[in-house]
């Protein structure tokens, strides 16, 4: 048995593997992935990686996961550290379902309305000490572009009468850019940003947005499995005075400053899969390399920033090879958290991408 583990780094990942689901047990699929008992160590053929966690599919995993992976960075948001959530897998393989970006009643339990929960309820227990403004965008990446999907003017819309999707596009819009200021923090220039008070408001992007995804083309399937979804959250916060104080008596950290300002980037990447060559079909196979190039690039910049040798060595980040990585990199690698959720079916027929995204994941740890 050839273990593959990784270093000690500052990205911790997981491993979250989905049951099988109809389709699989309809085909007569047999479950391949073999989780170590109290253990974050999966095993597929006669391989084993180790991870920081992993969530098989017999346990209650979103809560669990949410509690060990992502409440920490929620926590260090209102501290001002920014944060990252990545879900990585082959198209089928769960992302949606686990970030909770999907349209279907399941979102609920994904990881994003948990971290409206967590984020609301904590700065309700903070409100005498400080004054909090949230802000959301919601943008995805498709070859290499960046579509606004918060965008008023260009919203689906449920037609009442004949039930379908429609869209309404204003012609003309500049396109969202990605710019860089002096000091480092990266905005998104021409992305709608919604300024929100209550739950429900972040909630209705969250919703909006995922729509205005999921209904971008004819061709839904395609078009959301091909780009990567990121919903951010921009937490500022001005004290009001002195250290602050939970309810609980607990003294939050870093109480030197009045102002604080940090986000939360929750992705939804492109699945993972090969793009196929299909024939002539040319204008997919270039939607296949770009894809390509974002998670290629995240990969290489997740490994550099785990190489604690060539980081000390001030070696070179890529983080200017790809869109995906220039958005976040600011919330990668420096004082910011980052998390990848490796997404995975336990379906045999599904082992040959299913051994690529332990290995994808096993080089970012
Ligand atoms: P992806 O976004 O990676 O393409 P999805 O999130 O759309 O994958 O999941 C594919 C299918 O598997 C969906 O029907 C989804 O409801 C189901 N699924 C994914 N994860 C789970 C899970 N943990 N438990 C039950 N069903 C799941
Ligand atoms: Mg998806």
């Amino acid at each position: 048995m050839t273990m593959e583990n990784g270093e000690d780094c500052c990205v911790k990942v997981a491993v979250h593997i989905r049951p099988l689901i109809g389709d699989e047990r309809l085909q007569g699929c047999k479950d391949c992935v073999t989780v170590v008992p109290r253990k974050p160590q999966v095993q597929i053929g006669t391989h084993s990686f180790t991870f920081d966690h992993v969530y098989g599919s017999t346990a209650s995993p979103s809560s669990l996961m949410f509690d060990e992976c992502v409440a920490p960075l929620v926590d260090g948001l209102f501290q001002g550290y920014n944060a990252t959530v990545l879900a990585y897998g082959q198209t089928g393989s769960g992302k949606t379902y686990t970030m909770g970006t999907g349209c279907k009643d399941d979102s609920q339990t994904g990881l994003i309305p948990q971290v409206m929960n967590a984020l609301f309820s904590k700065i309700e227990t903070l409100r005498n000490q400080a004054e909090f403004q949230l802000r959301v965008s919601f943008i995805e990446i498709l070859k290499e572009e960046v579509r606004d999907l918060l965008d008023s003017s260009s919203v689906s819309k449920l037609d009442i009468t004949s039930g379908q999707v429609g869209k309404m596009t204003v012609p003309g819009k500049p396109p969202v850019q990605i710019r860089e200021a002096s000091n480092g923090v990266i905005t998104l220039a021409g992305s709608t940003e919604v300024s929100v008070s209550i739950q429900k408001e972040m909630a209705a992007c969250l919703e909006q947005g995922s729509l205005n995804r999921a209904t971008g083309s004819t061709n839904m399937n395609n078009q959301s499995s091909r780009s990567h979804a990121i919903f951010t959250i921009m937490l500022e916060q001005m004290r009001k005075h002195g250290p602050i104080v939970s309810t609980e008596g607990v003294q939050i950290e870093d109480v030197n400053e009045d102002y604080l300002c940090a986000k939360f980037h929750l992705v939804d990447l492109a699945g993972s899969e090969r793009a196929k060559r299909t024939g002539s079909d040319g204008l997919r196979f270039k939607e296949g390399v770009h894809i390509n190039k974002g998670l290629l690039a995240l990969g290489n910049v997740i490994s550099a920033l785990g190489d604690e040798k060539k980081r000390k060595e001030g070696a070179h980040v890529p983080y200017r090879d790809s869109k995906l990585t220039r958005l976040l990199q600011d919330s990668l690698g420096g004082n910011s958290r980052t998390v990848m959720i490796a997404c995975i079916s336990p379906a045999d027929i599904n082992a040959e991408e299913t051994l690529n995204t332990l290995k994808y994941a096993n080089r970012a740890r």
